[in-house]
Parts: C-alpha cells; sequence; structure tokens
C-alpha cells in the first residue's frame, strides 16, 4: 500500500489545514518535522553522470527535484512556496527577500519599453512611487485612476499598449474593495494581465485567481510571517508564469534567505487561525468604534457604512485585521490619543502578533505639505490601526479609556 503521508500532491479544503501540511509532502526525504535550514551556497554533485542527469532535466524541462547553486534556489523554500501555491488555488508560488522585492522584479520581467500600466490611486506608496521614476526610466508609463472607478479605469486603457492592471485590496489606508470581476472583465476585454496585492486580505479571507486574476502578490512581512520579525514577498499564479519569474530571479539575484524563509514558513502555519481571530476582533472594534461619539467615522469594508461592504460580503469571507478611522480632533488630539494607548505599539506594518497603531499623517505621509496631504486624501486626524492578535475586549477597553481622555469636539462647536 502506499504511504498516504507520501503522496506529492495532497490538496486539502481548509486554509488552516493547507497552511500547515499544504508543502509537507515536498519535504520527505529530510525525516525533520520542520523543514530544515538548508544553509549553503552550492549543492554538489556526485558524479558528471548526475550532473548531467540535472542538466538535461533543466534544459529539457524534465522534473528537477534538487537545486544547483543557490542564487537559483533552495530547498528551503519548496514547501514555503508551495504552501502559498495551495492556500492561493495557484499552480506555483515563488517567495522573496520582501514585497517590494516582488513586485519590481515582476514589473521589470513582465514589461517592455513602450508598454503602460494602470494602478489604482491608494496602492502602496513605494509601488507607486517605482513605476512613477523606476519603469518610467525604461520607458514604462503609468496611470493612476481613482480606486473602484470603473470608468475611469477602462479610460485610462490604450489598446495594445496596457500590458498590466494593478491594484490592491482590501486597500491601505481606507480599506477600499476592488470588484474582481468586473476588474477581469475590463482587462481581458483589453488583454491586459491583472495583478492584485491582496497582502490585507491574505487567501484565508480572498482567493483572487478564483476569479481569473493573473498575480496575486503578498508582503509575507505581514500576514504571512505574522510575528512581526521577518520581512518577505510572494507571487502566485500560472505555473508557467512563475517559472519565467524564477529565472529573472535567478539573475536579478533577490532571493530569500533560508533563514527568513524558515520563519515566514513557521509563520504560516498559524495564519488561518491568526487571521480569522484577527477578522473577527477588528470586527468587533469597528463596531465599538462607529458608535463612539470621540470617532468621526470608521473605515471598515465588514461595516454596513463602508463604500464596499457589500462587494466585500459577496468576495471575501472576512474583512481583515485593520481598521482605519478619524478622531474626533485635529492632528495634536490624535497623536494624544494614540500616545495614551497601552497595547499597540507606534509603528508602520501590520499583521503580526502585536496591534500597531499609526497616523498616516506622520508615518508615510511626513514629507507632505498639510495641503499634499489633503489632496492625496490623508486627514490629519486619520488613524490606522492593525490588529494584533490580543483579546478584542483589552484593545477595545484601551481605545476606549483612551478616547475618553480625547477633549470632546461636541463642547466646543
Ligand atoms: C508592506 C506592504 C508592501 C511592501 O512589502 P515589504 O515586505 O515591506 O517590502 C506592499 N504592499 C502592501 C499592501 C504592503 O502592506
Amino acid at each position: 500500500m502506499p504511504n498516504p503521508k507520501d503522496q506529492p500532491d495532497r490538496h486539502y479544503r481548509g486554509a488552516s489545514t493547507q497552511s500547515v501540511h499544504g508543502g509537507a509532502a515536498r519535504d520527505k526525504g529530510f525525516h525533520a518535522m520542520t523543514t530544515p535550514i538548508v544553509q549553503t551556497a552550492t549543492f554538489t554533485f556526485k558524479n558528471t553522470a548526475e550532473l548531467i542527469d540535472f542538466l538535461d532535466a533543466k534544459v529539457y524541462g524534465g522534473e528537477l527535484d534538487r537545486e544547483e547553486y543557490a542564487r537559483y534556489g533552495n530547498p528551503s523554500t519548496w514547501s514555503l512556496e508551495a504552501r502559498i501555491a495551495q492556500l492561493e488555488g495557484a499552480g506555483d508560488a515563488l517567495v522573496y527577500p520582501s514585497g517590494m522585492s516582488a513586485v519590481t522584479s515582476l514589473f521589470l520581467t513582465v514589461l517592455r519599453p513602450g508598454t503602460h500600466i494602470i494602478m489604482t490611486d491608494d496602492c502602496y506608496r513605494r509601488t507607486r512611487q517605482f513605476c512613477l521614476t523606476t519603469l518610467k526610466k525604461f520607458g514604462i508609463e503609468t496611470s493612476i485612476v481613482p480606486m473602484c472607478d470603473y470608468e475611469a479605469l477602462e479610460a485610462a486603457i490604450i489598446p495594445r499598449k496596457t500590458r498590466f492592471i494593478f491594484t490592491e485590496t482590501p486597500t491601505n489606508p481606507y480599506l477600499r474593495v476592488v470588484d474582481l470581476a468586473r476588474l477581469v472583465d475590463l482587462a481581458r476585454a483589453n488583454r491586459a494581465l491583472t495583478l492584485l496585492d491582496t497582502t490585507f486580505a491574505t487567501p484565508v479571507n480572498l482567493r483572487p485567481l478564483d476569479y481569473g486574476i493573473d498575480f496575486v502578490l503578498h508582503s509575507a512581512t505581514k500576514y504571512f510571517g505574522g510575528h512581526n520579525d521577518v520581512l518577505g514577498g510572494a507571487i502566485a499564479g500560472d505555473a508557467g508564469r512563475i517559472k519565467a519569474l524564477k529565472d529573472a530571479r535567478g539573475m536579478f539575484g533577490n532571493v530569500i534567505d533560508p533563514h527568513q524563509a524558515f520563519l515566514i514558513e513557521r509563520g504560516l502555519k498559524t495564519l488561518a487561525v491568526r487571521v480569522r481571530h484577527q477578522n473577527e476582533a477588528a470586527l468587533q472594534v469597528a463596531r465599538f468604534l462607529e458608535q463612539h461619539n470621540k470617532i468621526d467615522r470608521v473605515h471598515y469594508p465588514g461595516l454596513p457604512a463602508h463604500p464596499d461592504h457589500e462587494i466585500a460580503c459577496a468576495q471575501m469571507s472576512g474583512f481583515g485585521g485593520v481598521v482605519s478611522f478619524e478622531v474626533a480632533g485635529d492632528i495634536h488630539a490624535t497623536s494624544d490619543f494614540i500616545d495614551r494607548l497601552r497595547i499597540p505599539y507606534i509603528a508602520p506594518s501590520l499583521g503580526g502578533t502585536e496591534s500597531l497603531i499609526e497616523q498616516p499623517a506622520y508615518v508615510s505621509y511626513y514629507d507632505l505639505s498639510p495641503q499634499e496631504r489633503q489632496a492625496a486624501g490623508i486627514g490629519d486626524n486619520l488613524v490606522r490601526f492593525a490588529l494584533g492578535i490580543e483579546d478584542a475586549e483589552d484593545i477595545i477597553a484601551d481605545l476606549d479609556d483612551a478616547l475618553r481622555q480625547v477633549p470632546s469636539c461636541v463642547d466646543t462647536i
């Protein structure tokens, strides 16, 4: 009888089983429960015949079950990549040393001079900068359209030139949710590829490839790693396209370190457990804030008042662990409130075990003038709260205490 634990392509239905066991079969031969950290720069061959077998497989497309040189790959990443592919329902996945490394490599690999990409306006700021500066130098133009404005998106398409439509969902900091079926229809009608950064959703809450999205991108620094202790990035998609990215990665040289891969795989095993907890806790926090008189507005797709609530309900199985809100007060009242909180650390990033809080007017947009920030839609009183895995009751009590001390605007009007 074949050993049931040895089947190379066991596919599980649940995200938690997938994160724990999704890549495990690939580890056979090591005998270790966990994936070993293969700390090596190169890999040896017994003799020339073994080398030639390997090269034949590599050149003529056979089964490759080993590595040659660590810039091309390391067994420490096989199981991690298999788990991510299974979670996303993808043909394959590839990991990178950071999320930015993943997105910049993808663009540099797939785009040619004279092509054009479209991105939405609340995309990650560094990605936008990369497109508007580096890609521009290589003769690639970028159009930026307002998030969820499908008419503007369609109008921005340049027939035969637009190669990529890039968006995020949910976005930062307003948690806007894009209608994937609509996006894919538009892209396909115009022969453009779609790239979706779903760092905020994770495959536990959203599986974009099921909607026909071509590439899914993650900053593994956030929920995948999940412990605020490691950087990483990942791309999932069709196996042939991922292979092209892997070949390019061998030239760019932006490979992940085996220890970094180990930490992300370890984090990934608890992804579904963490994210489901964060979904629930964030919804409670959002509801608490929404009814609070010291809060002007809450941005969370799980609330019926959010502009994308309906599509979020239809598309996502949870609304994620980030809640943005506007304090009823000015920039100082807002930072004063943040400083009074005991649980969240003041830090950029999200998706880890510890709650993190930031005032975008400072953290991401400090270099802009108040007018520029206003034009970018970043209010002085805006706060982004990225929940960790603490208990909702403690977070709410902490927020409640700090809000009590915000001077009430109602009195001064
Ligand atoms: C953090 C982040 C990135 C960049 O990822 P790094 O791992 O920091 O390079 C890209 N997109 C989103 C949505 C992010 O939150």
